[in-house]
């Protein structure tokens, strides 16, 4: 049970129109009402002039007022809406922490709604990924894990797992009796069922998880076979300095982009080569450390130079883990059409950085790399999540099959019983039924302040 009042500006650093500072905890209202003096009905609003301890009028705007539990942190809640001036702002959360609030921590708000059962934590954490989307797709489908779409899908697999748990426990129960409750083909076929919807949902939290997270591909190769070109056209804007001169990209220059809904973060890097410069020295480190981080690499080398020695030892180099395409650039110089080629898995693209053809290969390429799909009905069901999500489905999965695997292979109702329980356990995880302080201050010191 909380018994202070928390106050935070929740309104964007800066200057605006409207500023807002918000009171959640018992004392919001007598707050509220030492800095308006009366307050309006709840969720009414009203005009009121805002004053300081000493009574001087610091702004005039409207007041909102929700009575627990009906308010987004479950308590209490007031709203002032000021002019959003950053100093008149300070001095309105210094008049709401002189009445008896104190400042809030970020997402503390949000925890609190948590706490008092208003939204559970994949909806606070989709909160947080509401306000950082970067597409329109991350919106909505933000929008649907705040609407509880995510958690609805995970408490139908842990309600259903409940269930199948309590038919191998009863098998414990009635361990005595001839009948053997763990051969029911009808137990076997619904653990299958409830594996495969595991599985769906697995890859619908992959893809969530890329909508909010996006992909991070570094551009990779020797010193002007075009990667600052390429870089540009798939951003659609000179971000990058093109030049004729080698080794004029020294710093990590990052664009992102959108493609079909899908957030990447290109990385430009400098042009791998042995030189004497200590700036471009530093770039080159740079840009293996950048390569080292990548979810992806596009390794670029000029058509016309064939498989050259150079390219191959640095290809050499890089971790065999990161996924990566060889981009064949400048097929307007070598005369070869736009290609896609696949040998053994490796996967070559020719294109023209300066004409743009063969991109929309590329662009196919990277959505292919991101697990990415964008059909029509996976956008209707599409919802944000985050690796945590992912890593608690992945050991949630692991233990089903190690129960399965117990059930066919006749082990003792115990063992079976202790994986059931540690798989439902990782599903508790992701909507907080099961949480530890850890958790819950990881995740929400990650959110802003006011939220
Ligand atoms: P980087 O050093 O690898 O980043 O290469 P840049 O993007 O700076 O390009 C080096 C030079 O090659 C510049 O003069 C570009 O205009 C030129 N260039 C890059 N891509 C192409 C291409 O596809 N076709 C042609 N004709 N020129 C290109």
């Amino acid at each position: 049970m909380t018994t202070d009042t928390i106050a935070a500006i929740a309104t964007a650093a800066g200057r605006g129109a409207i500023g807002l500072l918000r009171l959640s905890g018992p004392q919001a209202r007598t707050i509220a009402e030492k800095i308006c003096g009366s307050l309006p009905p709840p969720r009414q609003a009203g005009l009121r002039a805002f004053r300081d301890a000493d009574g001087n009028v610091l702004d005039r705007g409207l007041v909102l007022t929700f009575i627990a539990p009906n308010s987004y942190s479950g308590e209490d809640l007031v709203e002032l809406q000021a002019h959003g001036g950053p100093v008149l702002l300070d001095l309105l959360l210094q008049a709401a922490c002189y009445a008896g609030a104190r400042v809030a921590r970020p997402g503390e708000f949000s925890e609190r709604a948590f706490v008092n059962g208003r939204l559970d934590l994949a909806q606070a954490e989709a909160v947080a990924d509401l306000i950082d989307a970067s597409s329109r797709e991350a919106v909505t489908a933000a929008q649907r894990s705040l609407e509880g779409e995510f958690s609805r899908q995970v408490r139908a697999l842990a309600d259903e797992l409940m269930q199948i748990r309590a038919w191998i426990e009863g098998a414990l129960d009635f361990s005595d009796e001839d009948i053997d409750w763990l051969a029911d083909a009808q137990l076997h076929q619904r653990l299958a069922t409830w594996r495969q919807a595991l599985a769906l949902l697995q890859k619908q939290t992959l893809q969530g998880r890329r909508l909010r997270d996006g992909l991070i591909v570094a551009i990779a190769g020797q010193p002007n076979v075009g990667k600052s070109s390429l870089l540009n056209r798939l951003a659609g804007v000179d971000a990058a300095i093109v030049s004729e001169q080698a080794g004029t990209t020294r710093d990590l220059l990052r664009e992102h982009l959108v493609i079909d809904g899908l957030p990447i973060t290109v990385i430009d890097t400098a042009g791998l080569r042995d030189t004497q410069d200590p700036i471009e020295r530093e770039g080159i480190r740079r840009a293996w450390n950048a390569l080292e981080k990548a979810e992806a690499i596009l390794f670029v080398v000029d058509d016309r130079d064939g498989d050259a020695t150079a390219d191959q030892q640095l290809l050499a180099r890089l971790d065999s883990q990161i996924p990566r395409l060889l981009i064949r650039n400048k097929c307007d110089l070598s005369g070869a059409a736009p290609q896609r080629h696949e040998t053994s898995g490796a996967v070559e693209l020719r294109v023209s950085a300066a004409t743009g053809a063969g991109f929309d290969l590329l662009r196919n390429e990277l959505r292919t790399l991101a697990g990415w799909n964008s059909s029509a009905a996976d956008k209707q069901s599409s919802f944000t999540a985050r690796t945590r999500h992912v890593v608690a489905l992945d050991a949630c999965g692991q233990h089903a099959r190690l129960a399965h695997q117990g059930l066919e292979r006749k082990q003792a109702a115990e063992t079976i019983a202790e994986e059931l329980r540690l798989a439902q356990q990782q599903l508790g995880e992701i909507t907080g039924a099961v949480s530890t302080d850890d958790l819950l201050g990881t995740i929400f010191s990650s959110f802003c302040i006011g939220k």
